[in-house]
């Protein structure tokens, strides 16, 4: 699926991560899209200073250390040849309080230092971002009688609380990003299983686990598109 500028039209927020790092960049990426980002991503000072200079984002992750031009240099151009407010989460390494000084005073708006989880990176996004619109970001997706909270990830149907295995969960938060159109069975894979070693019929185990799973607190609509893949029914 391409998503495009238009994507943060529907209340995701665009977000940009500048990091080197390429483990570190795939994985805030992968995270952060499953959790309803629209997420561009730029690998070097150059790089995230096109990106900044072409696009509009609601929040940007940089990364202070860059090659070719560092995080501090981009920082700089943002705000003060740019002029834009646009929040800004600093990722540091632990030796490096004196640039994270620095990032504060050239408008840096929160850091976190490395390593750090995924879901404090998302907390703290949100966090920026609320502040920043004064808007209250979506916290909750649904389907019929199906609902996650983002925030805490307790998935609900009707006022049934129902406990998901991780890779339920991670593949029904994948469906419910988009009720109604088929996720292909390529892409799950993917998400499910990262490294690329999918056992033998573990998708079909997946999905019925989900399915029985759901089914017993009385949700019945993951459909199978034959060939292709699976959705949620709306
Ligand atoms: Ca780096």
């Amino acid at each position: 699926m391409t998503v495009g500028s238009e994507a943060s039209t529907h209340g995701r927020p665009k977000l940009l991560i500048v990091e080197d790092d390429t483990t570190i960049a795939a994985n805030l990426h992968q995270f952060l899209e499953l959790r309803g980002f629209v997420v561009d991503l730029a690998h070097d000072g150059p790089a995230a200073v096109a990106r900044i200079s072409a696009e509009s984002y609601d929040l940007i992750v940089l990364d202070l250390g860059l090659p070719r031009a560092d995080g501090l240099q981009v920082l700089d151009i943002l705000r003060r040849h740019l002029i834009r407010a646009t929040p800004v989460l600093v990722l540091t390494a632990r030796s490096e309080l004196d640039s994270r000084l620095e990032a504060f005073e050239l408008g840096a708006d929160d850091y976190l230092t490395k390593p750090f989880a995924l879901p404090e990176v998302e907390a703290r996004l949100l966090a920026l971002h609320r502040r920043s619109t004064g808007a209250v970001v979506p916290t909750e997706s649904r389907a019929g009688p199906l609902r996650i909270d983002r925030r805490s990830r307790q998935v609900h149907v009707g006022d049934t609380l129902v406990r998901l295995m991780p890779r339920s969960m991670l593949m029904l938060e994948r469906l419910l990003r988009d009720p109604g159109a088929v996720v292909s069975r390529r892409e799950l894979e993917d998400l499910l299983w990262p490294d690329g070693d999918v056992p033998a019929d573990a998708m079909r185990g997946q999905v019925y686990l989900l399915r029985r799973t759901l089914s017993e607190a009385g949700f019945d609509g993951i459909e199978t598109v034959h060939g292709v893949g699976f959705r949620l029914r709306i």
